[in-house]
């Protein structure tokens, strides 16, 4: 599919994400005409365009709730472009083999086993505390963020919670409604080919700033947190290892800090709720030996 093609699908998939059926039925065909007129599609393709969304605005409400996995993916990858832009990668190929082992045995056991083009998970060749999940299934994580980790329990709990984040699809439903409205009046008025580019990666950027700078909602964060718990015991992990982790944060972060410590809500608020919520006492990680000689080989020096 032309990129210029792809970019309308999707504005068009967002509408009926967001608005009323009638509404957005308005908006489409505003958008497929003006986008005939300016040659971006063929005649052919938005017939069919129309078409198809007038029959998925009839679909059940549920239905029109749902990106396709393909569009996460596509979102997704745009949005892992500005983030290596950002970071340099760390890319000493045993460590991000043991990463994405982990995170794709983590994911085996979870509601979402199988996503579009599969999980991820990349190292970022930096100091700051942080990871991050994209719609489409990338997973980032620190190095200063893996240093934080005293057991392969704890970096398995990092994983877990951004495997939450998109399993409950927070990215997307991140997205806010007035920006996707806004970005179909530009799309209508301002119909040009890059134009339509240029606004579509505002609006990836937009996101990006959000997943770096600010962060998700707090319930957002427990929610990931109860999904990290969860995929931990399923896979025969310490649930403790996700306190471990927090709890080492929670001396390291500065309120001045960026990264996790202005996008994720306090770590000790994280374990408070955590221990309430399982209703169990922290205890050191019981990790056994064999997991523990491996993580030090691969993350004791890093
Ligand atoms: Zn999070």
């Amino acid at each position: 599919m032309k990129r210029k093609t792809f970019f309308l699908c999707l504005f068009l998939s967002a509408a009926l994400l967001f608005c009323g059926c009638q509404a957005t039925l308005t908006t489409t065909t505003k958008v497929t005409t003006q986008a005939e007129k300016k040659g971006v599609i063929s005649p052919e393709k938005a017939k069919s365009i129309k078409k198809s969304t007038a029959k998925i605005a009839k679909a059940d409400s549920k239905r029109r709730e749902e990106f396709t996995p393909e569009q996460e993916y596509y979102i997704g990858r745009s949005v892992a472009a500005v983030i290596m832009n950002k970071y340099p990668s760390y890319t000493s190929q045993p460590v991000n083999e043991y990463l994405n082992l982990i995170g794709q045995a983590l994911a085996q056991v979870s509601d979402m086993p199988e996503i579009f083009l599969g999980y991820r998970v990349l190292i970022l060749n930096s100091d700051e505390i942080n990871a991050f999940a994209t719609p489409g299934g990338h997973i980032f994580i620190t190095k200063g963020l893996l240093r934080c980790c005293r057991t392969e329990d704890a970096v398995a709990a990092v994983l877990a919670h951004e495997i939450g984040h998109i399993q409950l699809k927070h990215g997307i439903r991140a997205i806010k409604q007035e920006r996707l409205i806004e970005f179909g009046k530009t799309i209508v008025t301002e119909i040009g080919g890059d134009k339509l580019l240029e606004t579509f990666d505002g609006a990836i950027g937009d996101f990006t700033n959000m997943m770096i700078n600010t962060g998700y909602s707090r319930p957002f964060e427990y929610a990931a947190d109860d999904v990290a718990q969860t995929l931990l015991r399923r896979l025969g992990y310490d649930p403790n290892g996700l306190v471990e982790v927090l709890m080492v944060m929670e001396k390291k972060l500065n309120p001045e800090d960026t990264g996790f410590g202005k996008t994720h809500p306090p770590p000790q608020d994280r374990i408070d709720k955590v221990l309430k919520k399982t209703g169990i006492k922290y205890s050191p990680v019981l990790t056994p030996q064999v997991r523990q000689i491996r993580f030090m080989k691969n993350i004791g020096n890093i």
